[in-house]
């Protein structure tokens, strides 16, 4: 991993509305993974770094909060205007330091900006509720109100998307926001937060700190810190939802997954095959709505594979900025050799390898983080490979005799993000949508990732706290409940009663 010859970027803070230098003394390298060169130096905030972050989101919030929704949709609407001029500029971040393919960036610019859209609507999002004579002469109203500061911590495979499902609804709705992004690719994340400086955006309504375990547990502990809205694995999620929790926050932290998808014998087998390779191996499967498990019902299973496998071969692989390349690298050289290692010992535990990307290499690139694709066959749940959360480009077929014994599957998996059905039978999808435990159902659709206006979340351990993200439960989220009851008395009323207050 040499960096001789090459200039590394110094990545900085952004903190009430403008670039800080780290001054915590600690620092982390930033690699391009389709050479496994670095390519910048990442400042770890500090305690004290956080501290001033959330020291300017408090205060920029309460003068916020009073903006009108003329003024913060006149800032959206031009945030959204930036995003736009920007989009191939922020897709080249995320290539450069996450790997996946450049349409596959520019799609995730794409899928997070529908959220800036989505709140450039707030004025509408935001009407509150209004009840006329309840009582006599008295009258009721329901609004929402900002919760105050809003802290985001996000993973490494969506690094523009992710924040986005987040702190552009958050402002909108009248927080401010300190966002904390993954330590591996900050890059895209950093530059969507200058451009909402330069979009209007009051300073310090939305921060930006990097760092690590010490900058996270101080955000799930500051007094000032009011939410969290957080999106990576499993266990980080529980520990951030349980730490967050015991400070008196409100979280919502969305989690790891193992997405089944259903193939009845009935289905057109061509496009499911289509869908199975393009959900699994897309952005090398670090997704956490990738197809990671094939249920195939008997008797399709055999055929079903053979397409997969013919496809899986074709596939190009190579890095992210070349066009030709339909998957990159994984994110780094030890999650490389993590989902490596799941193939042989599959093949250990009796899964049948049907395709084997292990030993992939791309020439000229051979310090890059690459491997190829992987198809497993004859899968059963208590192999690691189909336990655990792989995030890479392996593929788990697990044969089923039936529906229920398919549904029973997926049903018994300890996650539940999203799932998806392939059939031509309108009753089976319809009985799946209501049988099946998960929060987002595709029918027909391998990767069912819900529009702006609806809400994107998961159930059981994909999801910790109760709240989704984005659509309804996004403005729920971020704002508070207030209730308003009014009377405007007669002349004639009044005395005194001590009596519970009765609707007449
Ligand atoms: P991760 O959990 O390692 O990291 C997520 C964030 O938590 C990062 O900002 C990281 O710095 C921070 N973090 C990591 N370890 C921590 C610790 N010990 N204490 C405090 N903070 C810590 O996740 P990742 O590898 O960046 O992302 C991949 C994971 O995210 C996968 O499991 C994937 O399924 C999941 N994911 C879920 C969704 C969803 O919507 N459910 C979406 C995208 C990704």
């Amino acid at each position: 991993m040499g960096t001789e010859g090459m200039a590394i970027q110094h990545i900085r803070h952004w903190i009430d509305g403008k670039a800080a230098e780290g001054t915590s003394g600690e620092f982390q390298a930033v690699t391009n993974p389709a050479t496994g060169a670095q390519t910048g130096r990442l400042p770890l905030a500090s305690v004290d770094e956080v501290d001033t972050a959330v020291a300017s989101a408090a205060g920029a919030q309460r003068e916020w909060a009073k903006s009108s929704l003329a003024k913060r949709t006149q800032v959206l609407f031009k945030y959204r205007e930036l995003l736009d001029r920007h989009r191939e500029e922020i897709a080249e971040l995320i290539t450069a330091e996450h790997g996946k393919v450049r349409s596959d960036a520019l799609g995730e610019v794409a899928r997070g900006m529908e959220i800036v859209e989505l709140a450039c609507g707030i004025p509408q999002l935001l009407k509150g509720e209004t009840s006329t004579e309840v009582s006599s002469r008295v009258d009721v109203e329901s609004i929402r109100q900002p919760v105050g500061v809003v802290a985001g911590i996000t993973p490494f495979n969506f690094p523009a998307m992710v924040p986005m499902w987040m702190f552009p609804l958050a402002i909108a709705c009248g927080n401010a926001f300190v966002l904390k992004p993954s330590e591996k690719d900050p890059s895209a994340t950093a530059r969507l937060v200058e451009l909402a400086t330069e979009a209007g955006l009051a300073d310090g309504v939305l921060n930006l700190v990097h760092g690590d375990k010490v900058a996270v547990d101080r955000l799930l502990t500051h007094p000032d810190v009011d939410a969290v809205s957080f999106v990576g694995s499993t266990p980080i999620a529980q520990y951030v939802q349980q730490t967050a929790v015991a400070h008196g926050k409100r979280v919502q932290a969305l989690a790891g997954a193992k997405n089944h998808m259903l193939v009845l014998p009935d289905a057109d087998l061509d496009q499911a095959a289509d869908a199975a390779v393009s959900a699994a191996y897309g952005s090398a499967g670090e997704r956490c709505m990738a197809v990671s498990v094939v249920v195939a019902v008997d008797p399709i299973g055999d055929e079903l594979v053979g397409r997969i496998a013919e496809r899986a071969r074709n596939l190009r692989i190579g890095p992210g900025d070349q066009e030709s390349s339909e998957m990159g690298p994984l994110v780094t050289a030890e999650h490389r050799e993590k989902v490596a290692s799941y193939v042989p010992q599959a093949r250990e535990q009796g899964a049948e390898v049907v395709v084997d990307g292990t030993g992939y290499r791309v020439p000229g690139h051979e310090d890059g983080f690459f491997v190829g694709v992987s198809l497993l066959d004859k899968v059963t749940p208590d192999m690691d490979a189909y336990a655990d959360e792989i995030f890479g480009p392996v593929l788990c077929v697990v044969r089923a005799g039936s529906y229920e014994q398919a549904l029973e599957l997926i049903n018994s998996s300890r996650w539940g993000n999203g799932t998806a059905i392939f059939t031509r039978d309108g009753g089976a999808a319809r009985r799946f949508q209501l049988e099946v435990e998960a929060g987002m159902v595709g029918v027909n659709v391998p990767i069912p990732v819900p529009v702006g206006t609806h809400s994107f979340g998961g159930w059981k351990d994909s999801l910790f706290g109760e709240h989704h993200m984005y659509g309804t439960d996004g403005i729920r989220f971020y704002t508070r409940g207030k209730v308003i009851t009014t009377r405007w008395p007669d002349p004639s009323d009044g005395g005194v009663d001590l009596g519970f207050p009765q609707n007449t």
